[in-house]
């Protein structure tokens, strides 16, 4: 999930782990289920990679459907992309 954290009387953007809560500040995994079609959208989950790995598992519990995973690096890399964001900005504060 994504959010914003006061921190240091900042608001930051931060991914929140799907599996503990917490934010990722290190390295983590996104999961996805395969679309329905081609046109579909599917959600997300972001988990810590480590302590919060193989959340693929809870996923085919839940869902029924095999997940599928990608680096979260290479993930924020392609939204990136996908979106056209400057890739200059690294920090942002809301006004
Ligand atoms: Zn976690």
């Amino acid at each position: 999930m994504l959010g914003y954290r006061l921190q240091r009387d900042l608001h930051c953007p931060v991914i929140l782990c799907d599996a503990c809560g917490e934010p990722i500040f290190e390295h983590g995994n996104v999961y996805w289920v395969l679309p329905i079609g081609e046109t579909q959208t599917t959600a997300v989950w972001h988990t810590h990679k480590g302590k919060c790995a193989r959340f693929d598992e809870v996923i085919k519990e839940v869902t029924g459907k095999r997940a599928l995973w990608e680096e979260l690096s290479w993930f924020i890399k392609q939204v990136n992309n996908n979106t056209l964001v400057d890739p200059q900005v690294t920090t942002g504060v809301g006004g």
